[in-house]
């Protein structure tokens, strides 16, 4: 077997199996801390000895957290609760819930009521302002907040010093997860549920082990040679998760140039560079994050990076994956769409849900889009 395929299958293995990944931490005598989605500061609960973990919720049935929320919350956050209410979590420490969205503001309490595991909610609460003053301070203060939850509770020890190593392996993994992008647009070799694979993987690993994987990855691209056969799309959303609905893409011919999805790059568009210390440098990253929908800008610049990222892909279409009930992905898509229109992009939109088992009325809308595209 290549290098290259068994790196994707370790990809795979980590990206499906997040239980066993968390047991693997666990035994190893590592404290883990759970992360929501969309964004937390993963790199200060890293610098202080814990194990980041991405808690995004799977494709499973909504049962018992139904008594907690109403049907029209988004199925990440009630896969969240559900999972949280059977014990998939258990054995991480604390659970660190933002407050980017109303849908995650009522998340943590009932967690707090729900899930009876001994996992403790610690809030990251963010300004919608972010990029002056006033709004920094507010990033500063919220981030000291989680450093004081984790000291006293964890017994997590903070150190700038060791922060500053903690942006430097998350920095790299930036780099290296916005080369990963770039390089599969020249090879549609790798199909679509495979680069979800790679991306989702992140999300169980510590960063560093991470690195190490999509180096040697990157360099085994570099020895296959490039193709670009199939229909080139780019996708925006939050998620682009479920086997099932990445199976569309496969059988369509169809392959990922690049995204716009909160789940994947978006998580890696911004580094800590600038600032006089290690945590000024955590809280600049957050002021200059832009283009998601979850953080405020009234000149909704998303729109246009995905414009200019479909042009620079030479993508032949936008696909929008609607994370149902996200109203804030809602009210982007007009945005996105006029600006698409007015470019001549071709653009399609589709409904998903992590409830969602068949995907009938997205593999329609696919393959009615890819036949416009030809
Ligand atoms: S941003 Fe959308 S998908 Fe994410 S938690 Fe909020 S409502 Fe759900």
């Amino acid at each position: 077997m290549s290098r290259l395929r068994e790196l994707l299958n370790q990809f795979e293995e980590v990206a499906n199996s997040p239980r066993k990944q968390l047991d693997k931490y666990l035994a190893e005598g590592k404290k883990v801390v759970g992360t929501v989605p969309v964004y937390t500061p993963e790199e200060l609960i890293h610098s202080m000895g814990f194990v980041p973990f991405g808690v995004w919720g799977a494709d499973v049935e909504i049962k018992d957290a139904k008594a907690y929320y109403p049907s029209f919350i988004c199925s990440i956050l009630q896969s969240i609760l559900e999972l949280g209410i059977h014990g998939a979590y258990r054995g991480l420490q604390a659970i660190v819930i933002p407050s980017l969205c109303d849908s995650l503001k009522s998340l943590g309490q009932n967690w707090k009521y729900a899930v009876k595991d001994d996992i403790l909610f610690i809030p990251m609460t963010y300004p919608q302002n972010r990029e002056n003053e006033v709004g920094r301070a507010f990033t500063k203060a919220s981030y000291e907040r989680v450093k004081a939850d984790l000291e006293n509770h964890l017994q997590g020890h903070f150190c700038d010093q060791q922060l500053q190593k903690s942006l430097d392996i998350y920095n790299e993994h930036n780099r290296l997860m916005r080369q990963l992008s770039l390089k599969l647009s020249e090879h549609d070799q790798i199909t679509a549920y495979e680069r979800r694979n790679i991306f989702k993987s992140a999300h169980f690993m510590l960063k560093e082990e991470h690195n190490e994987l999509v180096a040697e990855f990157l360099k085994e691209l570099d020895n296959l040679e490039k193709s670009t056969k199939k229909t080139r799309v780019i996708t925006t959303g939050i998620l682009a998760d479920s086997p099932n609905l990445l199976a569309i893409f496969d059988d369509n011919n169809m392959t990922i140039v690049g995204d716009d999805i909160a789940h994947e790059s978006r998580q890696y568009r911004t580094d800590a560079v600038n600032g006089e210390t290690a945590l000024d440098k955590l809280v600049d990253k957050f002021a200059n994050m832009g283009c998601c929908s979850v953080l405020f800008d009234k000149d909704r610049k998303r729109a246009d990076l995905i414009r200019d990222m479909a042009k620079e892909r030479k993508a032949d279409g936008v696909v929008v994956l609607m994370t149902k009930f996200c109203d804030p992905e809602e009210f982007d898509y007009v945005c996105i769409k006029n600006t698409l229109d007015e470019a001549g992009i071709a653009n399609v939109i589709t409904e998903i849900d992590r409830q969602m088992v068949n995907y009938e009325q997205t593999k329609t809308t696919l393959e009615t889009f890819k036949e416009m595209l030809r």
